[in-house]
Order: C-alpha cells, then sequence, then structure tokens
C-alpha cells in the first residue's frame, strides 16, 4: 500500500486507482524513450488535493458532518475540468487517479484543459434531496476560488447530474456578482446555460468512437454496431442512455445492471422499459420479461459488446479470464485493473479505453464552456456533428498510434537502450497505451514549449 500520500485509499495496489493510473502512465512512458524522466514525473503526479470538512443540518434534524476532495492533476492544456462525484467509497486516491485520467483524457480529444476532480464522501440514498442540495452549496463555497471558469472547472459524475451543477453555478454566482459565471461549471441544464446534447454526450461518443474503431478494423470481422449484441454495466447518466443509443444504431441490448443487480433478455430489451421500471422502482432489477442476473453474472455474458458504465475495478484478474465479451467499451472511468488488461490483451480482446471512450461527456462540456464564454446557444445538430468529428479523429490518432508503435518496436527498444532507459525488448501495445503515449505527448509537448518555469 503507498505509503507517501496521505489519505491513500484502504485498498491493495492492484485495485488502488491512483496506482492504477501511475502504472498505465509508466507503461506508456516505455514507448516515449526521448521524454525527460524529470519531465515525466512532473506530469505524472497530481499538481494538489484540497480536503474540506463542513456540517450539514439535516432534514432528518440532526447536524452531520463531511469531507470532500478535489485534487487538479494537470493545468498544463488549460484549467482543471472534471466531475464532482457523491458516494460512500470517495477517498483522495480516487480523486487522484480520477483527475489523472482527466488529463489524459482532454489530451486525446485534443480539448484545451487540464485534468481535475472532486467528490464528496456520502450515500445519497440515505440523504434527502434537501441535503444533497446543502452538501452541493457548502462544498462549493468551501473550495471558494479554488474552483473558477479559468481555473478547475466541475461537471456531473457518479450520483451528481444537471441539477446538481446548477446548484453549483448559483453559488458560485452568489458569490461573484457582476460578471459572467456560467463557465465556472458544465453538465448544467439547458436552461440555465448548458449546452444541447451534453446529457446524451458520453455515451454518444462512446458510440461513434466504438463505430470508428470498428471501421478501423479493430474487432476482426465486425465494422459497424448494427446487429451487435450489448451487454451494459451501470444504468446511471451514462449507461442508460447508451442503451437507448446503441439501440438505435441497430444493437441489441441483451443485459443491463444497476448497484442493486441486473436483468437479461437474449433476445433484447428495449432501454425505455428499463428506464421507467428503474423510476417506478428505483432499480432495473424486476424487469418483467427478462431474467434476473447478479452484477457479476452480466460481466461475463456472451455478448459481443461489454459497456462497463459504473465504477472503477469492475474487470480484475480473479474474473478478467471469465469475460465471453468480443470487446469492451470503457464508458466508466477505471474499470479494468492492469492485470485485466493484460489478460484481455493475451486473449485478443480488444479494449476501448476510458481515455478515449468515454471523452464525449468533456467534450461537450468544452462545447458548453465556449457557448457560455461567448453567449451562445448551438443547435444539437451542430453539437453533434462536432462531437462525431473530434471523437472519430481521437479514435484514429488512438488506432493509428498502436500501429505506428507496434511497427517499430525494435527501433523504440533500440533508442531506450541508447539512452540507458532500460535494456529489456518492448511489447506490442494495446489501444489503452496507445492513447496514454498520445495524451503523454500532446501534454509533453504543451509542457516543453511554455517552459519549465521559472
Ligand atoms: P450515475 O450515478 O448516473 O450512474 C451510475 C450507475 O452505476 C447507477 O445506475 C448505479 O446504480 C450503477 N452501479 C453502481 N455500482 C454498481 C455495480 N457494482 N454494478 C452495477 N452497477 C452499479 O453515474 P454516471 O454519471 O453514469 O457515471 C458512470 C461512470 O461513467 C463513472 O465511472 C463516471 O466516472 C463515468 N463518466 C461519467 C461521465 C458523465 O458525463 N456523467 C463522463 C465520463 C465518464
Amino acid at each position: 500500500m503507498p505509503q507517501d500520500r496521505p489519505g491513500s485509499a484502504a485498498v491493495p495496489d492492484e485495485l488502488n486507482p491512483f496506482e492504477t493510473a501511475q502504472r498505465q502512465c509508466d507503461r506508456a512512458a516505455r514507448y516515449l524513450p526521448g521524454l525527460e524522466p524529470g519531465l515525466f514525473e512532473f506530469l505524472k503526479r497530481p499538481d494538489k488535493l484540497i480536503t474540506v470538512e463542513f456540517p450539514i443540518a439535516t432534514s432528518s434534524g440532526d447536524v452531520r458532518n463531511f469531507v470532500g476532495y478535489r485534487a487538479v492533476h494537470s493545468r498544463v492544456r488549460g484549467p482543471g475540468k472534471g466531475g464532482i462525484r457523491y458516494h460512500p467509497d470517495v477517498n483522495p486516491d480516487e480523486v487522484r487517479a480520477l483527475a489523472s485520467w482527466m488529463t489524459w483524457k482532454c489530451a486525446v480529444v485534443d480539448v484545451p484543459f487540464g485534468g481535475a476532480k472532486g467528490g464528496v464522501v456520502c450515500d445519497p440514498k440515505k440523504l434527502s434531496e434537501e441535503d444533497l442540495q446543502h452538501i452541493t452549496r457548502r462544498f462549493i463555497v468551501e473550495l471558494n476560488d479554488n474552483i473558477g471558469p479559468y481555473t478547475d472547472i466541475p461537471a456531473p459524475d457518479v450520483n451528481t447530474n444537471a441539477r446538481t451543477m446548477a446548484i453549483v453555478y448559483d453559488t458560485y454566482e452568489m458569490m461573484h456578482k457582476g460578471q459572467n459565471n456560467l463557465g465556472v461549471v458544465t453538465g448544467k441544464p439547458v436552461h440555465v446555460g448548458g449546452s444541447l446534447g451534453r446529457r446524451e454526450a458520453t455515451s454518444r461518443g462512446g458510440l461513434f468512437v466504438t463505430r470508428r474503431a470498428l471501421a478501423r478494423g479493430v474487432l476482426e470481422g465486425v465494422e459497424d454496431v448494427e446487429g451487435l449484441t450489448v451487454a451494459i454495466q451501470g444504468f446511471g447518466n451514462v449507461g442508460g442512455i447508451a442503451a437507448e443509443l446503441f439501440r438505435e444504431a441497430g444493437a441489441r441490448v441483451i443485459a443491463v445492471s444497476d448497484s442493486r443487480g441486473g436483468v437479461h433478455c437474449a433476445d433484447g430489451l428495449d432501454p425505455a422499459d428499463a428506464t421507467a421500471h428503474k423510476a417506478a422502482t428505483g432499480s432495473v432489477v424486476g424487469l418483467p420479461g427478462c431474467e434476473q442476473v447478479s452484477n457479476e453474472e452480466l460481466l461475463t455474458l456472451p455478448c459481443d459488446l461489454l459497456l462497463p458504465s459504473a465504477l472503477e475495478n469492475q474487470l480484475r484478474e480473479d474474473n478478467a479470464r471469465d469475460v465471453r465479451a468480443r470487446m469492451i467499451v470503457e464508458l466508466a472511468n477505471g474499470p479494468s485493473t492492469p492485470e485485466a488488461d493484460a489478460i484481455f490483451a493475451e486473449r485478443g480482446i480488444p479494449v476501448l479505453p476510458d481515455i478515449l471512450a468515454n471523452a464525449g461527456g468533456v467534450t461537450v462540456s468544452y462545447y458548453e464552456w465556449v457557448q457560455n464564454n461567448k453567449n451562445e446557444q448551438w443547435e444539437e445538430d451542430e453539437v453533434n456533428a462536432k462531437l462525431e468529428r473530434i471523437m472519430t479523429k481521437a479514435t484514429d490518432a488512438v488506432v493509428g498510434k498502436r500501429e505506428e508503435i507496434n511497427g517499430s518496436l525494435d527501433r523504440l527498444t533500440a533508442r531506450r537502450r541508447e539512452l540507458g532507459r532500460g535494456e529489456d525488448a518492448l511489447d506490442p501495445v494495446d489501444l489503452r497505451t496507445a492513447a496514454f503515449v498520445v495524451a503523454v505527448e500532446r501534454v509533453a509537448r504543451v509542457s516543453l514549449d511554455r517552459g519549465i518555469w521559472p
């Protein structure tokens, strides 16, 4: 377990998301022999972590105390950008990891943001709407000027949504009257300065990436999502909308799940029915016409595409060999551990990595921020067309980088040896490492061109 950071996650290293994020970076650096080691260390480590503690007078009449975090990983390419999560398992290492994935994600899609993330340790299921609103307001007041339209810009994540973002905006606006503050947060409701298409953007971006990757031959013999079977873990903002969009694109959604369990229907289910059932009962479990499956079973159902869309560490050394999907599309952040990655590579199961596959959310967040700064409202078609272009370009960059690296392993190995960076021969890379190489190269380049201060 890491000893050098306060508040490390109380989990073994192989399930610590920050360790995972660091290992993913280290692996990419092997393929960048010319990258100066000191610069790489700087790019890899988070810039700062803020911890705040505050009380709330709850609707049940007691006073409860909460801990919140905001990590900024990098501002090399622009202001920090990243969601706010409400979950009992939020901890400093998770927030640091998520912040670093944001840096690499923004670089992969080439939007001018750095990486940040925040969270409050709480269980929204045990709190009222009013309590959550108070938590949001107090958290934002405590963060004070650590967030801002040009410094660090939050967005939705697990258990937060457009309404939460409206409260973030309103609170910040109260503290900074007389200026346009809309750009302080993205993912707002459309009538409060949000962008059309933002709600669907993460899932839509995932669909665009999947289509392009298939068109580029990532999964042998499959050229489009039409007719493919899809299993989705997590039926929230991202997973629920992905179910609708993949179905619209001609895929058959055969299973969905949430924190209470999952349902399976080999003939395909209608995501609208699952949404209605969840709205009525609080879960997709019990959806008529489907058989019940556990979350663990959902991950190992035979299907063409598995879309992990919940939390980290879902695909691990202990279950990766049982996965029967032909390809994995990571809509969640950090769903696969490095050990699972190695197993998928060995088994020939392509993984479209989180820093590419779920980058549609931050891309449309960027469009929202641009619209806010210009006082404009773009048409939804325009947003989606721009999103498709950017996701296609990013997918091409990642697939192209994988081909480039795997076609020059001998040269890269020789260069590493020449520079004294290591003696071992380099292995072929998967799409995750290729995406990290694209990202690290882009951030390093900006860092060098801006100059190491002073
Ligand atoms: P959400 O809170 O709306 O939904 C999360 C869903 O996962 C819920 O349905 C919950 O019940 C389910 N879940 C939780 N634990 C589970 C488990 N063990 N098994 C199955 N389901 C489980 O959150 P979201 O915004 O949809 O985010 C989901 C993932 O996508 C997270 O990893 C998040 O970081 C990532 N992400 C979100 C966005 C965004 O725009 N919201 C953007 C990029 C990435």
